[in-house]
């Protein structure tokens, strides 16, 4: 007879965290048992060949190390369900933080033009327009992902207000466009690091995470240096960073023509996110 105990332990088993392994016992039972938490309040009982068929995908999980989104084909990011498969990067908790200040500064100072580089999922843009009246473009090199966020944005009825164009940064963007924020969380892994990381990533997109530069910051060199062609007065630019890089991505910022920079730091206290307003002296 298979126990919920004896799946958590296939995945403890392979190295995954006890506290993840209880969360991902939970999602896989959610989605290929059709068991919900109200079930267990209700004291409904687990039929075992349900059981049998969650255990299933746990080996397949600890045997592959594939992430547990990329299976059920789902991640949660704030409080929605995002469509997600190995095009796209998983929504990561920390990204709620650069969405939530975005959400503020727009919803603050009545923005209505937004642009999302990079925008894999969609669940950035998606979540901003969602909240905000913004109306906002993402932007994304690869067309698998364009399908991807084009798929969310339906699933949560935002087609006319987050739609998505396949360009390489900016290079879609036509010159008369004008926007009041750029959102990014572009790639910022240094390519150098791929190895010593969960084999987890491995799974996911390499043009997502990866840079070729030692320092991870390419992408906000190119961002923020053709930026201020396409904001309007006063706009804003902000940024999800990694660990460490925030010095040179403020220096990125001011030497780009940014002021008023303002980094918020994650729950872990890394400096995750990183913003600032152009100044019209730059324009
Ligand atoms: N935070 C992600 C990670 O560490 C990286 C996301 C990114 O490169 N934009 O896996």
């Amino acid at each position: 007879m298979t126990t919920i105990q004896e799946i958590v332990k296939i995945l403890i088993d392979a190295g995954i965290e006890p506290n993840e392994a209880n969360v991902e016992v939970k999602m896989l039972i959610e989605h290929f048992a059709g068991y919900s938490v109200k079930d267990i309040l209700l004291g409904k009982k687990l039929e075992q060949d349900k059981l049998d068929a969650v255990k299933e995908k746990a080996v397949q999980r600890a045997k592959t190390r594939e992430p547990i989104q990329y299976i059920i084909g789902y991640a949660d990011f704030m409080g929605e369900k995002y469509i997600v498969n190995p095009s796209v990067l998983i929504p990561r908790d920390e990204t709620e933080i650069l969405v939530r200040k975005a959400i503020e500064i727009i919803n603050n100072n009545n923005l209505k033009f937004a642009l999302d580089v990079g925008t894999g999922s969609g669940c950035i843009a998606c979540s901003v327009a969602k909240h905000t009246d913004c109306r906002v473009i993402g932007l994304d090199i690869s067309s698998d992902a364009l399908n991807t966020a084009l798929d969310n944005a339906s699933r949560l009825n935002l087609y006319n207000k987050a739609i998505f164009r396949k360009s390489d940064i900016f290079s879609n963007v036509k010159p008369s466009e004008k926007f009041d924020i750029i959102i990014s969380n572009p790639p910022y892994i240094p390519v150098a690091q791929m190895e010593s990381l969960q084999p987890e990533i491995k799974y996911e997109p390499t043009e997502a995470l990866f840079t070729e530069d030692d320092k991870g910051v390419n992408f906000y060199s190119r961002i923020s240096s053709e930026a201020p062609k396409i904001l309007n007065a006063c706009g804003f630019l902000i940024y999800e960073i990694g660990m460490g890089q925030s010095e040179a991505v403020h220096n990125i910022m001011v030497k780009s023509g940014f002021e008023n920079i303002e980094i918020i730091k994650d729950l872990s206290g890394t400096d995750r996110v990183i913003l600032g307003q152009i100044s019209t002296r730059t324009q």
